[in-house]
């Protein structure tokens, strides 16, 4: 039979750290904790197994789940000298969500279940405290009523507000009514009542009683926690996160502990060391008399947990440190215990019961880039972990925010501050505000970039928090749901800015006298939490010593070449700065996009619009000085290293004039009517030019055009010699399929080499022929391909395109519902399709190794940056991957992490 329970708790535990995918992080953390001897209170874990039994049999549990539960619930009983719905000693219980990996705030959590008309006098007379059983009361009213007569019922309120916020209403009301300033004011009466009231709402608005029976209450909880698995907030952070919806959530239930008991219980959120800069000190936040709810729902404004991290907006309030010196100092060492135990920053939440700590979570913390390089580095110099583990500490994908852009300092010193807030993510933004998830996401698709500014965010708005640039919030401390979820992305986000008056209705934020409409441009200072008025200058974020010795560091371990795609001089030189080791691929026709590229435009479109050979002859002439020079320029900025120039790719209508302006230039250049230039321009359109008249076909189909441009590579290559530079070009052949292709180039290639050679009296140019490895024939005939090419580099942007037949510039209109019913677990075009696409490549090294032992081997599709996609061309031997410039250090530490990985 499956077991599903597994207990924890000061007298036994069944479980520990390393049951992750059974109890999820929070469960096995809490049995690791147990097992450290550290003050949990006891409690058992419902496994992700018995979850997804519950949602095969279409949300029934499972048969003997009740009756476990039970037989658990009586060993909390027994250890806790309290009995749950017993009228005299009544036990109240937690349940908790937890996944296999953490997903701060999407899941659900009901505190205080088993309070009923039965139990909550004897609740009082046994804590002599009637005002905080009526406190957790309307607490377990709100969650439950929102979460498992609400959510998991899915009932979609009609006035659009939902349950919870209309308790929460009635509440505010109350207090603005009697003039009370915070909850803890509430009297008794008053807040027995507002239960009272409560339940009559819910009744009235939810055509349902509130149940009064505690294991009505504890089953329905379980369930609805299930239930959270799938509910829209934690499906789109599984969507965004790549989390398989196979993996399922445990529920923890745990015996209650209070926080919220008086002026000597307390509630808080702890990290080991800090998550936002990764300095070294213990960094937290607290509340006197709370529930933990209250803390990370920003609705009080939270103490600091220690004199030394007191910030802006809390200095003025009493640290746990100063308040609970004795608890402090217990919290403290647990501290350390954690630490050196997980040898990793913990997130923790702690309760505080009349004066006993009490442990109720453990886990790695979610920490921003800065702070994960600044950590790995200390831990490895403190001796807490090694080299390798320090490399492995650093997502590879999370070094994209340190180095992305931070404010100007210059610029910064003379803006216009607007409001001062907490520095939850790190890095600098500017955008257009918006006041909603759904604007933000709008908006975002149109291309702006925006700023999502709430009061404060709840994880309903987890997609907008994505779209957006970056995020602000009036309220929250910096273990609110918008600071994790913004660290956990390295996102810009500032929160608790309060002195902003935010009206969402009217889509206006207000400071002082001053009023910003939607649309209007501020910039964050992430990491000061400073607000400007307009738009600042950003600035590259590279010249960090520490993360440069790092990436030193995780270079020794790496076996596997990091290229980059460039095609311009800047772009290589931006690539050669994050440690590029030559250019992966250059594609030929950018020269004809960018800056300065109108004459040679129209130099290529003349060509490609002549008919005769002398007519594309006497343009190609005219082109060639062009295409040296580009060429030139890119092969000395990348001297001594290799530069693979892939020859012209595109299928040629797509630079075909389209104005009449410019189709008169090109009529009169080649001395023809403007009739014959459009005539012609037709004769090129083709049904499906990806797979038409493109890349080698090109140079079958003329000759000269394959020529024109080997000659400017070798013209190139020898003038920096003269030079006293050492280029080294790689040719490379684009969209082939037959080795025949091949060999006719390489004949072209030949004799431009040698005439070349002769012109410059040169004894040798250093070069290498090869090609893209990019439709599925070329890399099964890879053996043959191999004759002639030195070198492969895989094309996977086209390889995956003519792999699953997806046209990759029509994939966003049904990619995502590949996603969301998960056909596909990521979209192919940016992780590699290791099962089809990869065994191509896989083929196509055997095969071309057999042919040619030493055969260079290469990546240059988008891929080539994506951190799985680089550790598989690891397993896979190539010899290098290329990337765009900003991705090479993602590339380079996952390649350094591919081979640790591989060697255990
Ligand atoms: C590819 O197909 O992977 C490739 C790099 O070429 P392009 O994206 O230019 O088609
Ligand atoms: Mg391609």
């Amino acid at each position: 039979m499956t077991r599903y329970i597994y207990e924890f708790g000061p007298r036994s535990t069944d479980g520990d750290a390393s049951m992750k995918n059974l109890l999820g992080g929070k469960g096995a953390n809490l049995a690791e904790m147990a097992r450290l001897g550290l003050p949990v209170p006891p409690g058992f874990t419902i496994s992700t197994e018995c979850c997804n039994d519950y949602f095969e049999r279409g949300g029934c549990f499972p048969d003997p789940l009740e009756s476990e539960v039970m037989t658990a619930l009586a060993r909390i009983e027994a250890q806790m000298g309290m009995r749950f719905g017993d009228p005299e000693a009544p036990l109240l219980v937690s349940c908790r969500s937890g996944a296999r990996s953490s997903m701060p705030g999407m899941m659900e959590t009901i505190l205080n279940v088993g309070l009923c008309s039965k139990t909550i006098p004897g609740l009082a007379a046994r804590t002599g405290n009637e005002w905080f059983v009526y406190d957790a009361y309307r607490r377990l009213i709100m969650m439950y009523s929102d979460v498992v007569m609400e959510k998991a019922e899915q009932v979609v309120p009609e006035d659009g507000m939902g349950i919870r916020l209309n308790l929460e209403m009635m509440m505010n009301n109350l207090k603005n009514d009697k003039g009370y300033e915070h909850d803890t004011d509430i009297s008794v009466q008053d807040m027995r009542a507002l239960c009272d009231r409560f339940k009559k709402k819910i009744s009235e608005y939810l055509n349902k009683e509130f149940p009064d029976d505690p294991r009505e209450q504890l089953m329905g909880a379980i369930g609805a926690v299930f239930k959270s698995w799938n509910g829209k907030r934690a499906v789109s952070y599984r969507r965004i996160e790549h989390i398989p919806d196979a993996w399922g959530t445990a529920v923890n239930v745990q015996a209650m502990v209070f926080g919220n008991m008086g002026n000597t219980s307390a509630t808080g959120v702890a990290f080991t060391r800090d998550p936002a800069t990764g300095k070294n000190h213990f960094f937290g936040e607290w509340l006197v008399n709370a529930q933990g709810e209250d803390v990370v729902a920003g609705i009080r404004t939270p103490n600091p947990l220690n004199k030394e991290t007191k910030n802006m907006q809390n200095r003025h309030l009493p640290s746990l440190e100063e308040a609970m010196p004795e608890l402090y100092a217990q919290l403290y060492d647990i501290r350390n215990k954690l630490e050196s135990h997980y040898r990793d920053m913990q997130d923790i939440e702690f309760t505080i019961q009349e004066g006993t700590l009490y442990m109720l979570q453990c886990r790695v913390g979610k920490r921003t880039a800065t702070a994960a390089l600044n950590m790995a580095m200390d831990m490895f110099e403190e001796g807490l972990i090694d080299e390798t583990t320090m490399i492995c500490r650093l997502n590879p994908k999370s070094l994209d925010e340190m180095l992305h852009p931070i404010v100007d300092p210059v610029e910064e010193k003379i803006a216009v501050q607007v409001a001062e807030g907490l520095p939850a993510g790190p890095g600098g933004a500017w955008g257009k505000i918006v006041f909603t998830a759904e604007d933000a996401v709008q908006m975002a698709k149109t291309g702006e970039n925006v700023i999502l500014v709430r009061e404060e965010t709840n994880p309903e708005d987890i997609e907008g928090m994505r779209a957006a640039a970056a995020i602000l919030t009036a309220r929250g401390g910096m273990t609110s749901h918008a600071a994790l979820v913004a660290r956990g992305w390295g996102k810009c986000c500032i929160v608790g800015a309060g002195a902003m008056k935010i009206h969402a209705r009217n889509r206006q934020l207000q400071v002082g006298t001053r009023t910003f409409k939607q649309g209007d441009i501020l910039t964050l200072n992430g990491t000061r939490g400073i607000v400007y008025e307009g738009r600042l200058k950003m600035k590259d974020a590279l010249e960090n010593p520490k993360f440069q010795k790092f990436m030193e560091i995780a270079d020794r371990h790496r076996t596997m070449g990091v290229r980059t795609n460039a095609d311009t001089p800047e772009d290589a030189a931006t690539a050669l700065k994050f440690g590029a080791q030559g250019i992966g691929l250059f594609r030929t026709e950018h020269m004809f996009y960018g800056a300065d590229s109108d004459r040679p435009l129209f130099l290529l479109r003349k060509m490609i619009l002549s008919k005769s050979t002398e007519e594309r002859q006497t343009a190609l002439d005219e082109l060639f000085p062009f295409v040296k020079q580009e060429i030139k320029n890119t092969l000395a900025v990348m001297d001594n290293l290799p530069v693979t120039l892939r020859l012209l790719d595109p299928p040629l209508h797509e630079f075909v004039p389209q104005t009449e302006a410019t189709q008169g230039e090109i009529a009169k250049a080649l001395g023809i009517d403007l009739e014959e230039v459009i005539k012609r321009s037709q004769m090129l359109k083709e049904s499906n030019p990806m797979i038409g008249h493109r890349g080698v076909r090109l140079g079958i189909t003329f000759p000269e055009v394959t020529r024109m441009q080997v000659m400017a590579i070798f013209s190139a290559a020898a003038e920096l010699i003269g030079d006293g530079k050492h280029p080294r070009p790689e040719i490379m052949v684009p969209v082939t399929c037959n080795e025949k292709e091949l060999s006719f180039t390489k004949k072209i290639v030949d004799v431009c080499y040698r005439d070349v050679l002769e012109t410059h009296n040169l004894e040798r140019i250093p070069y290498l022929f090869g090609t893209m490895i990019e439709i599925p024939r070329a890399a099964l005939i890879a053996d043959k391909m191999a004759e002639d090419a030195q070198f492969f580099s895989f094309g996977t942007n086209d390889l995956t395109q003519m792999t699953f037949g997806f046209s990759r510039d029509d994939i966003g209109s049904f990619m995502n519902d590949y996603i969301d019913h998960a056909i596909l677990d990521s979209d192919p075009f940016e992780t590699l399709d290791q099962e089809a696409v990869g065994s191509l490549i896989e083929i196509a090294v055997e095969r071309g190794r057999q042919t040619r032992p030493d055969i260079k081997l290469g990546i240059c599709g988008e891929h080539g940056g994506d951190p799985d996609s680089v550790a598989f061309c690891h397993r896979a031997g190539l010899t290098y991957v290329s990337c765009s410039p900003y991705r090479v250090p993602i590339a380079r530490l996952a390649a350094a992490q591919a081979a640790i990985q591989e060697n255990g």
